[in-house]
């Protein structure tokens, strides 16, 4: 089952509250972590085999795919240290 994750950055307030991360039912395609330099932003976004993975949000696909178990990097909007955190819930 996959689990929530929020990010939210204290230094300047950007904030993203929920993003799905991991996989379903199913093993592919997998919600995975991103890291977007295009519109500066992270969030979750399918991965499937074989297939390159797009930004959410502004659909750009050079986009940078985080490690499952990233808990913290450096804000896309200011560049201060920030974290992700868990949240409550699951999907499948
Ligand atoms: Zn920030
Ligand atoms: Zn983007």
């Amino acid at each position: 089952m996959g689990s929530y994750l929020g990010y939210r950055c204290s230094a300047c307030g950007y904030e993203e509250a929920q993003m799905g991360v991991g996989s379903g039912r199913q093993a592919d395609p997998v919600l995975v972590l991103f890291h977007c330099d295009e519109c500066k932003s992270v969030g979750s976004t399918w991965k499937s085999e074989g297939q390159e993975s797009r930004c959410s949000y502004c659909y750009h696909p050079g986009i940078q795919i985080l490690d499952i178990e990233t808990r913290n990097i450096d804000c896309p909007k200011c560049g201060e240290p920030a974290e992700f955190y868990p949240q409550e819930g699951e999907w499948e």
